[in-house]
């Protein structure tokens, strides 16, 4: 059977033509062509939705032994682990992939599979290639090697997540939003996590698969949501505005620097082993003056990493704060939907009871500003701090 695609929640429809594909592709390499197979794919969808989840399952069945994706097989597991060597995962660790990256990545996934199979290219985020990036993989899609298949991720096929060129090449695989129900039962089944806590973790998460999981397994990650959810109570004035801005972000700082900073410290020391710190023969002046390059080359790539990484963490956290004053609004409006947030909906219908229809309105409008001025590079203290003022006002 194919397990590779037991992780895809939800996602019924998709998996089945890409279950088919990865027959046809198996059939290719089998020597009779098959129908159904194309050599690149985007994989759309909002996030959480499992966009990389499915391509890494997609490239496992391109490679595993029994062509279904077994997930039992060499090809299988080394490619979900990734260590394939036919399969390269590019994950941008700053705010774009640059040009000269994606001209080696193209290079290399042009050279004949060693395992016989394909050649996977899987390009996570790919709506953060530069132009010139972009234009390197067009090349590359439009004249593609017979064994080589891109997998692409974007959120979606809108022309500034990608370009409409290279849409019109590829295949376009749309995921959609889990259902809570859904996400709640893998939860349960495949992850142990007990039914009740499962429901209210998967509800909470808004249709986000791994955030769901984190919540149901990261004591941490609760607690970090629950002073996001504090927010609302604590405006109380103008100070406290400013005041609840800056734990926010101080929160989202301090989560990214927990996430980045174990790989920031192995990757630092792998670097100074590699050049091997000191040395005083020949040609070790001006070997330091070349590490001495690449050791801020590495500074420059950690700290493009780490100040995505406090974006996301800040954005998780206003979509949790969306939710609240989402949750609000359908209580006021007595809509026959299940809340988002089950442990603050005794606050949210305290609420519902205090602010009219237009005022909670309002305040949801603030915090998806707040996003959208974040996304376009506004200094995220000055979008909060407006957004908290906006919050408190209503
Ligand atoms: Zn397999």
């Amino acid at each position: 059977m194919s397990r590779v695609f037991a992780d895809l929640v939800g996602q019924d429809e998709a998996v089945g033509v890409l279950r088919h594909a990865a027959a046809a592709a198996a059939a290719i390499i089998e020597g009779t062509p098959g129908q159904g197979m194309t050599h690149a794919w985007i994989f759309t969808g909002p996030p959480g939705s499992g966009r990389s989840v499915a391509a890494r399952a997609f490239a496992a069945a391109l490679q595993c032994a029994t062509g279904v994706g077994c997930g039992d097989c060499h090809g299988c597991h080394t490619t979900l682990a990734g260590t394939h060597a036919d399969v390269r995962f590019v994950v941008p660790e700053g705010l774009s992939i640059g040009v000269s990256d994606m001209r080696a990545l193209v290079l290399r996934a042009a050279s004949a599979p060693s395992g016989g199979r394909w050649q996977v290219l899987v390009i996570e985020d790919a709506d953060r290639l530069t132009e010139a990036a972009g234009n390197a993989l067009l090349k590359a899609i439009e004249e593609p090697p017979p064994r080589t298949v891109f997998l692409l991720c974007t959120p979606s096929t809108h022309p500034d997540d990608i370009s409409v060129t290279i849409r019109s090449r590829c295949r376009v695989i749309p995921l959609r939003q889990p259902p809570p129900s859904a996400i709640a039962s893998v939860l349960a089944s495949r992850d142990g996590v007990s039914p009740d806590v499962a429901q209210w973790v998967a509800a909470a998460a808004q249709g986000h698969v791994g955030r769901a999981r984190r919540l149901a397994r990261d004591p941490e990650a609760r607690k970090r949501r629950e002073a996001v959810l504090a927010v609302p109570r604590r405006l109380t004035g103008v100070g406290a505005c400013f005041d609840a801005a800056s734990a926010l972000i101080a929160a989202a700082e301090a989560e990214a620097e927990a996430a980045v900073a174990e790989t920031d410290a192995a990757e630092r020391s792998a670097l100074e082993t590699a050049l091997g710190a000191g040395g005083t023969g020949r040609g070790a002046a001006s070997a330091a003056r070349g590490s001495a390059g690449q050791l801020k080359d590495l500074e420059r790539r950690q700290k493009s990493r780490a100040t995505r990484a406090q974006r996301d963490a800040l954005d998780r956290a206003l979509v949790d704060l969306a939710g609240f004053y989402r949750d609000v609004l359908t209580l006021k409006m007595r809509a026959p939907v299940a809340v988002v947030h089950a442990d603050t909906e005794q606050l949210a219908s305290a609420a519902a009871e205090k602010w009219t229809a237009e005022s909670t309105l309002r305040r949801l409008e603030a915090v998806l500003a707040c996003r959208d001025a974040i996304e376009v590079n506004v200094k995220p203290r000055i979008a909060v701090e407006a957004m908290m003022l906006s919050l408190w006002r209503g």
